[in-house]
């Protein structure tokens, strides 16, 4: 709201001319009054072929009778070839001339001829226009600016206008303090005005340098576009850029306004990604671009003066209206860049859709008709921000989603890994412990007799040779029991070999409860078993194998019916110290086992060393 006001009071500031004198035709000067609006009171002639003189205006005639009270603010008349005699009669009721300014804020009139009268019937004339280098004008200011002695009573002041370019120009006589102060208002508004518009050339072109994004750069040359052509229509490119080049100061503000309307669109299309989305639309804005740079091209090289003017103005009534479109076409599906953006770009096509309208003559000049291309560039910069702040954000709200998922999946990722390692873990441990199960099992199987469940021969002798060595080293007693049942055969023979295996299975029973934990009994062949007892001489070896060969005598085995009794013969032997390993120690009790055998078996007889 605030802004709002803040606007309202420059424009009531800058524009003095709210009430309108009257008196049709004559202007009264009044003390401590500033400013006149003198194309209001002036009664207006058109001289179409241009060929009038001041005698002939002067004679009355035809051509003086054609003065008509021209009643508008301003003067406005489009684009025309003709050429215009305004007649205004001032009265000063001072007694001295007064010293005033004739201003013509309109810097693109070809030819200004301002005739006063001299005092003494005649007039004297002065020469102004667009054509003539600026150096020639006696004031350095964008606008036309003429000495005005207003001589004391009632006079009649000419003025004869020409001009190519859009016929529009307020006719205004001010004092020169009030001039002066209202220009120092102006200077600020331009300066302001082209600041923030130097600004955000800049601003646009640094965004583009460092994002590359296409639609910046156009944006960016559409600015400073619109900035030449503003500054040129407002008469300071002629002041600034080339003052010593009225010729293409005329022509250049042509290309300026192709070249902003080229650029709007060219902008529209790479903002709205028009290609992609509007693709109806893209055809009419290229087709719009085609006709906009054929005729650029047409009216440079027809040379008509008129419409090398008038073209480019009226090619902004068809462009603004497209852009328009454009835009509310692309927001409908919710593009949401596009909002701010096309908001701003419609306010500054409309501002210069206004001012196409006023310099075209169609609605009246007002300030802010004929300067609406700058407030709506002006809102179009502040909504830009906003566009890019909204942009920027859009941005970093895909790239945060962007690195979340990148975080989620590699969380996830993370997860698996860890799961697969476990289980791969996890199986290779059971793996490894099956495999050690095996292992055992396989070397247990190896080393144990399936049928009794003691040791074999193979483990026996592993066990038996570590022994040896262990109590030879140490020193300690080792002695060994050999067992063979006997006449086995018999039992297999009379009651079958299943028989038999059950008092194998008996013999192993009964070796094993006869023994100490420490002893260990093996069977090492068919019916035959043998017992390893470290630490044990012969005298207690003996005694266990003679408590062993009791057991068995005692035992029955009852199988199918039958009740089995059995025997078993027993050698036993001890480790010597000369003894260079098992097996002598080993032969020895087989010595010994043979003897009982030979003696009558169910014995147990102890090795006779001095057989060795
Ligand atoms: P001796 O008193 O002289 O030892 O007479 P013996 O009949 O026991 O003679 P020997 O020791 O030579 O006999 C061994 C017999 O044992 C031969 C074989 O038929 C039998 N035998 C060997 N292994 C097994 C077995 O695993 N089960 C059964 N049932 N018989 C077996
Ligand atoms: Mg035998
Ligand atoms: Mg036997």
């Amino acid at each position: 709201m605030g802004k709002r006001w803040w606007w309202v009071a420059l424009v009531l500031a800058l524009c003095p001319f709210w009430t309108s004198q009257a008196g049709a035709g004559l202007v009264r000067l009044v003390p401590g009054q500033g400013s006149y609006d003198l194309g209001a009171m002036a009664d207006v002639l058109e001289d179409v072929p241009g060929r009038l003189r001041l005698d002939d205006v002067l004679a009355g005639g035809s051509a003086a009778s054609a003065f008509s009270s021209h009643t508008g603010r301003l003067s406005s008349f489009g684009f025309t070839r003709s050429t215009f005699w305004f007649r205004v009669e001032i009265d000063n009721p001072a007694p001295a001339p007064s010293d005033m300014l004739l201003v013509l804020r309109t810097p693109w009139l070809d030819s200004v001829r301002w005739f006063r009268p001299d005092g003494q019937g005649g007039y004297v004339e002065r020469l102004l226009g667009d054509h003539l280098p600026f150096k020639a004008r006696s004031y350095a200011t964008p606008q036309f600016l003429i000495d005005v002695p207003v001589l004391p009573g009632k006079h009649s002041y000419y003025l004869r206008l020409a001009s190519a370019g859009a016929f529009m120009t307020p006719i205004e006589l001010w004092s020169r303090q009030a001039f002066h102060d209202n220009d120092r208002l102006w200077a600020a508004y331009y300066g302001m005005f082209y600041g923030i518009l130097c600004i955000m050339v800049l601003y646009n072109g640094c965004i583009w340098a460092s994002t590359r994004d296409r639609s910046y750069f156009v944006y960016c040359l559409y600015l400073a576009v619109f900035f030449l052509m503003n500054f040129s229509y407002n008469g300071f490119a002629f002041q600034y850029f080339w003052p010593e080049s009225p010729r293409w100061s005329n022509w250049s503000q042509t290309h300026w306004i192709f070249a902003f309307q080229g650029l709007a669109v060219l902008f529209t299309m790479n903002f709205l990604e028009s290609k992609t989305r509007l693709p109806r639309m893209h055809r009419v804005l290229q087709a719009f671009l085609v006709v906009l740079v054929g005729s650029w091209i047409a009216v440079t090289v027809s040379g008509d003066i008129v419409a090398y003017h008038a073209v480019p103005i009226y090619f902004i009534f068809g462009c603004a209206p497209l852009i328009l479109a454009a835009g509310f076409l692309a927001l409908r599906p919710g593009y949401r860049a596009a909002r701010f953006f096309v908001l701003a770009f419609v306010a500054s096509i409309t501002g210069s859709f206004f001012t196409a309208l006023t310099v075209s003559g169609l609605i009246p000049y007002t300030f802010a008709n004929f300067h609406a291309s700058e407030f709506g560039l002006l809102a179009d910069m502040v909504l830009l921000s906003q566009a890019l702040a909204d942009r920027v954000k859009l941005l970093s709200e895909q790239r945060d989603a962007a690195e979340l998922r990148e975080i989620e999946q590699k969380i996830a990722t993370t997860a698996l890994l860890k799961q697969a390692n476990e289980d791969l873990e996890r199986m290779v441990l059971e793996r490894t412990s099956e495999l050690a199960r095996a292992r055992d099992e396989a070397e247990h199987f190896a080393r144990i007799d399936m049928l009794t469940g003691v040791a074999n021969r193979r483990y026996f002798e592993e066990v038996a040779t570590m022994e040896f060595a262990r109590t030879q080293r140490g020193q300690q007693a080792l002695s060994v029991i050999l067992i063979d049942i006997d006449l086995f055969k018999q039992v297999n023979d009379r009651y079958g070999h299943a028989a038999g295996d059950a008092v194998i299975r008996a013999v192993a029973r009964l070796a094993k409860e006869s023994v100490r934990e420490s002893d260990f009994v093996a069977r090492i062949g068919g019916e035959e078993f043998s017992v390893l007892l470290p630490g044990i001489g012969q005298a207690p070896a003996f005694a266990t194998a003679e408590r062993l060969r009791e057991r068995i005598a005692a035992c029955v085995v009852e199988h199918d019916g039958h009740s089995l009794g059995f025997t078993a013969s027993f050698g036993v032997s001890e480790q010597v110290a000369d003894d260079p390993g098992f097996s002598s120690l080993l032969r020895r009790a087989d010595q010994a086992l043979y003897a009982a055998k030979q003696a009558g078996r169910n014995q147990v007889v102890v090795q006779a060393l001095e057989w060795g």
